[in-house]
């Protein structure tokens, strides 16, 4: 299993709906990141705040200039969701996630444990 190259395919097709994060975080939201909460709508994500319709692309991702790779504008506020994908190695294979290589296919079982290493930091995050 190799770390996040930052591909953004995951950001990509999950951020024009398929999100949810936790009323605790949008609480946080509404509290401390208004930039962030305006984007929300009857505790979904992501909707434009002017005409309050779904957004086709998550507002928050960036493409770095003259690079392949993808950033977050919201990394440390994220929504939950995106703290704790992936979650599983048959979601990487459906989604065609960059991380994995082909042992972690021949052996699932030790995939999933080194997928679960690499995101520890990330889903700790959901405890705070
Ligand atoms: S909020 Fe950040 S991590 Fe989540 S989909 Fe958008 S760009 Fe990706
Ligand atoms: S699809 Fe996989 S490699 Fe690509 S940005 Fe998402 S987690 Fe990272």
């Amino acid at each position: 299993m190799k770390e996040c190259n930052q591909c953004g395919q995951c950001c990509i097709k999950y951020g024009n709906g398929g999100l949810t994060t936790s009323t605790r975080q949008i609480n946080y939201w509404s509290d401390h990141r208004p930039d962030i909460f305006k984007y929300v709508k009857d505790g979904h994500i992501w909707f434009e705040p002017e005409t309050g319709d779904p957004m086709e692309r998550c507002p928050w991702l960036r493409k770095e200039p003259d690079k392949n790779i993808y950033t977050c504008k919201i990394y440390f506020d994220r929504p939950d969701d995106c703290k704790f994908y992936p979650s599983t190695l048959n979601e990487m294979v459906i989604d065609d996630c960059e991380m994995i290589e082909p042992k972690d296919l021949t052996n699932p079982r030790q995939g999933q444990k080194s997928l679960d290493i690499i995101m520890q930091n990330s889903r700790l995050e959901f405890e705070y």
